[in-house]
């Protein structure tokens, strides 16, 4: 999403490819880590998607 590193202290959130509520699993290969302000910027690009409901905050 960005060219900083995912371990640059900024915090960190799991993103859901295919939210659960649209069949989407907590496999791995559905998760997107990402940065807090990287995941908004991916809902904010998404309009069909609210941000925080898929996220899983991690710090
Ligand atoms: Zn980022
Ligand atoms: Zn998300």
């Amino acid at each position: 999403m960005c060219n900083g590193s995912l371990f640059n202290d900024e915090a960190l959130q799991i993103h859901h490819v295919f939210r659960r509520v649209d069949g989407g699993s907590n496999a791995s290969e559905n998760l997107l880590l990402l940065h807090l302000y990287c995941h908004q910027q991916q809902h904010a690009s998404d309009k069909r998607r609210k941000v925080d409901s898929d996220a899983l905050q991690l710090a």
